[in-house]
């Protein structure tokens, strides 16, 4: 019997509605128990939020403007109820869930049809992701509205809400991976092992509860199925560094370009990004040089890309990214921004996973099939005059600092451990989101330009102001980020706007105080952009625990300079 969409619905109310970890881990095991195998996959992605994993290049392409058209054209609301729906819950799916059930009258064929399942939620996802080429926005409106009027109002919140990927429920990928060693008797080792190497919880859940704790400790990575990338946690300098790592560590710099995830088999390469998106046309060059260069059939690197200008100088970041934008004119771009590939990894490598060998092993492989490709500059040492002084010659080559890298670790994806550990010697940055944004005044009456950064609250999944500011960007970048904000926009009211969270900004700052002034608790002071961070998405910002964090680290230097 096919699962009602209603009822997945109903579980994600009743997870909102607790706080206590064991009893949502208790809620969804119970609710994946009763799923036929066919609905176990598509029922985890439609409960965190997550429909495609990054890796498989699929999104819906449903713009804001589309939903709130819908919604507009289904309940017969103005704008000003949807201002004031939006300002009672802060949240899309809320809204749509008042706006619906305010509507008068409800559709005929709204009541002829037959209770949505999970099933035919996903499918229409699917579909939806799969309309593409001309005529395909009217498709996606369609089938979208076709769902929609279909839906309830609690139904429609959810829908909302796995459409802009943000559940607000507290369910995170490591409350899921419980819940799913629970329900299959598989170890949560196994399962976040497993995780890792498929980057899609809903293949997870299905191969644990259809196949047993066995198949799931046998799975391998996938060639041209990027893995998350493994994380750097920062130090404040090298003797921190060498402290944590036992006394020797290997340094390697801290390049300021772009991660690539390369994947090689028999003659045919792919590149991946830091958030795992298919890049590979925008870097024919590379993938030349990968071609020509690597002594294997079969590997997985990991690397960064940086832009050269004359005199092999890297370039700022931002060069890089008009590399990576661009759709047109590849060839072109390739002779005006010229780049260069350093390694610095090697995942897997002749059908052998390569991730729990040492370190050092993984850099000796790398060594063997490299050819005539740069690995990253690097040395192994216990002397912190020695590393510093490895550190003072990268930052004056132009780039950002070092990464330290234990030298037996094994490489864990998606982890921001301490077995890497970044120097970059400046104060800390923050990469923030942008939630919301004033209209200037003066100069800059046309644009939006004073932004409401936020980090989001992990176990809320909220994002939660932390500062505002209107430094940093250049009258070019302000005019292109109106026309972005302007498409994220949910609502407007008294010169602000609020918008999706979607955009990432580098944020500097001179100062974390406590503050009343905004609802997280915190304030920034002398917040200023320092770029753009095309390269992250909203799920890899900065969390609050990370502000309390720089908060606390603080707070405990201050309180050494008093003493
Ligand atoms: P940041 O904002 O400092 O760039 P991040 O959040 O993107 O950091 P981290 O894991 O904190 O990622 O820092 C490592 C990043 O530094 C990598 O994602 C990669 O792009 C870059 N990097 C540059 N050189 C190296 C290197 N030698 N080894 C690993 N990562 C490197």
């Amino acid at each position: 019997m096919s699962t009602l969409f209603k009822e997945l619905a109903e579980l994600c109310e009743k997870l909102e509605a607790t706080t206590k970890r064991i009893t949502m881990v208790n809620l969804i095991s119970s609710f994946l128990r009763k799923l036929e195998p066919d609905e176990i996959g598509p029922a985890v992605r439609l409960i965190i939020g997550r429909i495609f994993p990054a890796w498989s290049q699929e999104t819906l392409e449903i713009s804001w403007r589309t939903i709130i058209k819908i919604i507009k054209n289904l309940t017969n609301a103005s704008s000003k109820d949807i201002s004031e729906a939006f300002s009672k819950t802060g949240d899309p799916g809320d809204m749509a869930k008042i706006l619906m059930e305010k509507r008068k009258t409800i559709k005929q064929v709204t009541l002829l049809q037959s209770p949505l399942t999970i099933l035919d939620v996903y499918k229409c996802f699917l579909s939806i992701a799969n309309a593409k080429g001309p005529g395909s926005k009217k498709k996606k409106e369609g089938l979208l509205y076709g769902l929609l009027s279909r839906a309830s109002p609690l139904e429609v919140k959810y829908i909302i809400k796995d459409i802009l990927g943000e559940m607000r429920h507290g369910v995170s990928e490591g409350l899921m991976e419980e819940a799913i060693a629970k329900t299959s008797g598989a170890s949560l080792e196994q399962i976040k092992r497993a995780h890792m190497l498929l980057g899609d919880l809903g293949d997870v859940a299905h191969i644990a509860l259809t196949r047993g704790a066995q198949q799931i400790r046998e799975v391998k990575i996938r060639l041209f199925h990027p893995i998350k990338p493994m994380l750097a946690q920062p130090v404040e300098n090298v003797e921190e560094a060498l402290k944590e790592h036992g006394g020797k560590t290997a340094f390697e710099y801290k390049l300021d370009g772009a991660r690539v995830q390369i994947h090689l088999k028999n003659g045919k390469v792919a590149i991946f990004s830091r958030r795992l998106t298919n890049v590979t046309h925008s870097l024919p060059d590379v993938v030349k040089l990968i071609l020509d260069e690597i002594k294997a059939n079969e590997a997985i690197l990991e690397g960064e890309v940086i832009a050269v200008g004359e005199e092999g100088k890297p370039l700022p970041f931002q060069h890089l990214m008009r590399r990576f934008h661009r759709v047109k004119d590849i060839e072109k771009m390739v002779k005006e921004i010229p780049v260069q590939l350093y390694l610095f990894d090697v995942l897997y490598l002749n059908e052998k996973m390569m991730i729990d060998e040492p370190y050092i092993k993984r850099w000796e492989h790398l060594e063997e099939i490299s050819g005539n490709i740069r690995l990253t500059p690097r040395i192994i040492t216990s002397d912190a005059k020695e590393a510093q002084k490895f550190f003072e010659k990268s930052k004056k080559e132009g780039h950002e600092g070092l990464v330290a890298k234990k030298l037996d670790s094994n490489y864990t994806p998606g982890i921001r451990g301490k077995k890497w550990l970044k120097i970059k010697g400046i104060l800390d940055t923050l990469d923030l989101v942008i939630v919301a944004a004033d209209w200037g005044y003066g100069r800059r009456h046309e644009w939006l330009s004073d932004y409401y950064l936020a980090a989001k609250d992990e176990k809320t999944g909220k994002f939660m102001v932390i500062g505002k500011t209107f430094k940093g960007l250049t009258d070019k970048e302000f005019k292109e980020m109106t026309k972005r904000l302007l498409e994220l926009k949910i609502t407007e009211r008294g010169g602000t706007v609020y918008v999706k969270p979607e955009i990432v900004v580098e944020v500097a700052f001179d100062e974390i105080q406590q503050s009343p002034k905004y609802e997280s608790g915190f304030a920034l002071r002398f917040a200023r952009i320092t770029r753009i961070r095309e390269d992250k998405g909203p799920d890899e910002a900065d969390t609050i625990e990370r502000v309390r964090e720089i908060y606390e680290k603080q707070f405990r230097s201050k309180a050494k300079i008093n003493n």
